[in-house]
């Protein structure tokens, strides 16, 4: 029953409006992308592809597998321009387990808990994805801002990571989806959903779950990371 993770961490973090790139930034003293790499060492998952943006694998072998000690990672590869580019390589360098866990390296709070949970109930649905119930009421508005619906809010939730798949299906799918350069897709469970037939479950994720995109989110990971490790 051998499960693979995947951290991605080939963006450019261009919304971070920062010199460094997001995946590297101190957040309590260590880079972000340390913390996720930690919760998959400590998690039942067995082995881990790094994903990073390219030309920065080296670094990656150096700075964070070797100086923290990382032994789960079995393989560095280069991302791609978009993130399903990078989910792809990261797919092609997982050799082939049963089940895969696709975790942007941008959400630091992960958890091994979490991670196992996850894995867990993929074993007994093939596609799962960590989630949380929104909070807020989401409007739909047409190009200038208008509202045009309402979605019922107890059927809406934020898709978080990981995603988590029996291993043949999210390559098939991604397969197909490579083929098809048009399609446009955010997510692993709209790719699974678009060239598959498995339903996607969603697994109960966490609120402190975030993904840090803009600079007040850095600072709420700090938050939420001092609660729990200091
Ligand atoms: O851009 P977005 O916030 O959706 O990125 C989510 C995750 O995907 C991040 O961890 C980011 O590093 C990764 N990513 C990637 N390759 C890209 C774009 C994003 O690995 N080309």
């Amino acid at each position: 029953m051998a499960a693979a993770g995947i951290v991605l961490a080939g963006g450019k973090g261009t919304r971070m409006q920062s010199g460094v790139p997001k995946q590297y930034m101190l957040l309590d003293g260590k880079p972000l992308l340390y913390y996720s790499l930690r919760a998959f060492e400590e998690s039942d998952v067995e082995s881990v592809v790094l994903v990073t943006a390219e030309g920065e694998e080296d670094y990656c072998r150096t700075e964070l597998l070797e100086r923290y000690g990382f032994a789960k990672v079995t393989a560095v590869t280069a991302g791609g321009a978009e993130r399903h580019e990078s989910v792809w390589n990261g797919l092609c360098a997982a050799g082939e387990p049963e089940y895969v866990l696709i975790h942007d390296g941008a959400r630091p709070l992960v958890t091994p808990e979490l991670i196992n949970r996850v894995l867990v109930q993929t074993k007994s649905y093939d596609a799962c994805v960590a989630g949380m119930p929104v909070k807020d009421t989401i409007q739909m508005t047409d190009e200038h801002g208008v509202i045009m619906l309402t979605p019922k809010r107890e059927s809406l939730w934020i898709a978080q990571t990981p995603q988590a798949f029996a291993f043949s299906l999210v390559y098939n799918a991604y397969e197909r989806l490579m083929a098809e350069p048009e399609v446009k897709v955010t997510d692993d469970a709209m790719v699974v959903g678009l060239y598959g037939d498995t339903p996607v479950q969603m697994v109960r994720g966490s609120y402190t779950n975030i993904k840090v995109t803009t600079p007040e989110d850095m600072v709420l990971a700090e938050v939420f990371l001092r609660k729990r490790y200091g």
